[in-house]
């Protein structure tokens, strides 16, 4: 049996479940393409209690996507171990509070672009991998109950910020960012602790508006990635005609 994608309508159902019990429990968390986003590493590095540039030495990686050319952050898989998931253990997931919305979202699949308002369109699939057994479950559920259910709806709100500066991104013909302009979209965007100080202390000049929200937005990540996000749309659009 091969994977099969099936688009699914805004209200659509489907049949899922997945808990220990499930046969192939942890046969998800492996060998795989985990891209993180900037709200992943915030909610796992203080989950872990460790800063956002402790997280992406430890844990991540960052190179460019082919797509649009920027900076795109991924788990970094565990070799020894046979390509697993660094945060899974026997019992199943160890960050579990906090596991990236990638985790949450599976088996579904959202694709999202830009209208001509500016407004997020979402598209929706349910993904079949012939090693998910969740599919044989008879628990149905609507597309909206899963979003609740798995703590969706900062995840999808922070991507659709993302999404802003991707959708500038594609215009520019998707030419790997470099330099300071790839240091400045790394720390804004991957290691918020970095980009704080570095704002508040002056060493990083986004200007005094980006400065007072920064200070504002005191010790709140979700305020500050808030901040550091449309800061980075404000540059990004500055790039369609060089990177
Ligand atoms: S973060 Fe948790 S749920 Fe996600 S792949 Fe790793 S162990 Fe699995
Ligand atoms: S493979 Fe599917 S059912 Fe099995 S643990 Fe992963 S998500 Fe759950």
């Amino acid at each position: 049996m091969e994977t099969i994608v099936l688009p699914l309508e805004a209200g659509a159902s489907f049949n899922f479940d997945c808990h220990p019990k499930v046969p192939c429990f942890n046969a998800c968390c492996g060998n795989l393409s985990q891209v993180l986003t900037p709200y992943d590493i915030i909610c796992l590095k203080n989950h872990l209690g460790c800063s956002s540039g402790q997280f992406l030495e430890r844990y991540a990686m960052v190179y460019s996507g082919p797509a649009t050319g920027l900076p795109v952050a991924s788990l970094r898989f565990d070799r020894r171990r046979g390509g697993l998931c660094p945060f899974v253990g026997p019992e199943g997931c160890t960050v579990y509070p906090a596991r990236p919305g990638s985790c949450r979202l599976y088996p579904l699949a959202r694709g999202a672009a830009l209208d001509p308002g500016g407004k997020p369109r979402e598209h929706w699939a349910l993904i079949k991998e012939p090693h998910c057994r969740g599919h044989e479950s008879s628990r149905t559920r609507t597309i909206d109950q899963w979003i609740r259910d798995q703590g969706l709806e900062d995840y999808l709100e922070f991507n659709d910020l993302l999404l802003e500066i991707i959708s500038l991104r594609n215009k520019s013909g998707g030419r790997p960012l470099a330099g300071d302009r790839r240091r400045s979209f790394v720390t804004a965007a991957y290691d918020l602790d970095r980009f704080r100080a570095q704002v508040l202390d002056g060493t990083r000049n986004c200007g005094p508006e980006v400065a007072e929200k920064v200070a504002a937005a005191g010790a709140s990540d979700t305020d500050c990635l808030k901040v550091a996000l449309r800061w980075l749309r404000r540059e990004m659009g500055g790039l369609h005609h060089g990177s």
